[in-house]
């Protein structure tokens, strides 16, 4: 019988292109909600957890960092993102149905989500695209400042689902970003680069992940690792 491996896959830039419907929806909660009209910063939000990035736009715009102000932030952006979702025009990237639809059909694989994301948003986001289904478990972005902490709570979850502690060793954390390399380092996974996001194959490479992908078209390179 061979090892459970387990896939742990971030969301924008990774497995869709929302036509930046997230941060759309980010800014129009702020103009809406809390009556700022449309900014002028440098707020990141590649890789980051949905909760650091609410953090920063509080700090920016001087509205106070308070459960009730962020419990009211995302009310409101979870109303906002559909609308946005369904402006946008966003897309599944290449390959990465075909590799779902592959891994779900093993039953040595077990595929979950490592996202800055909220769990809600998340749903909206893979919901809109027709990809939920396939995700059975996660670590997501509501409370976690840094990525590092959801990458391990996408692992607890891995185990609570599979009923057994999972071996970093076979977690493969599958992502477009160097935070994403990084939180597979935090946590003893495998990382598994693909350039469909924001960062080049030469960004990405400088980050040192274990598997350097230009799409997920070629994820068969990740699967012959297995065997
Ligand atoms: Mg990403």
């Amino acid at each position: 019988m061979p090892a459970m491996q387990v896939c742990l896959f971030d969301i924008d830039g990774t497995l869709i292109n929302t036509g930046r419907a997230g941060r759309a929806a980010f800014y129009a909660t702020l103009e809406h909600e809390f009556q700022f009209p449309a900014p002028h910063h440098d707020v990141a939000f590649s890789g980051r957890t949905d909760r650091s990035i609410v953090r920063d736009l509080f700090h920016h715009h001087e509205i106070e960092n308070t459960p009730e102000n962020t419990s009211r932030f995302f009310t409101a952006y979870w109303k906002q993102l559909p609308l946005m979702l369904n402006g946008r025009g966003g897309v599944v990237l290449p390959g990465v149905e075909a590799l779902l639809v592959q891994l779900a059909g093993r039953q040595d694989v077990a595929i979950g989500l490592l996202t800055g994301n909220t769990q809600i948003g998340a749903g909206m986001k893979l919901g809109h695209f027709g990809l939920m289904q396939y995700f059975s478990f996660g670590g997501y972005g509501d409370q976690h400042l840094d990525r590092n902490h959801v990458a391990a709570e996408a692992l607890q979850a891995a185990g609570e689902f599979l009923g057994k502690n999972v071996e970093p060793t076979n977690v493969w954390v599958i992502g477009d970003t160097p935070l994403d390399i990084r939180c597979a380092r935090a946590i003893g996974a495998h990382a598994v680069a693909v350039a469909t996001g924001g960062h080049s194959l030469d960004e990405l490479a400088q980050a040192k992940p274990d598997l350097l992908l230009a799409d997920l078209d070629a994820a068969e390179e990740m699967l012959g690792r297995w065997s």
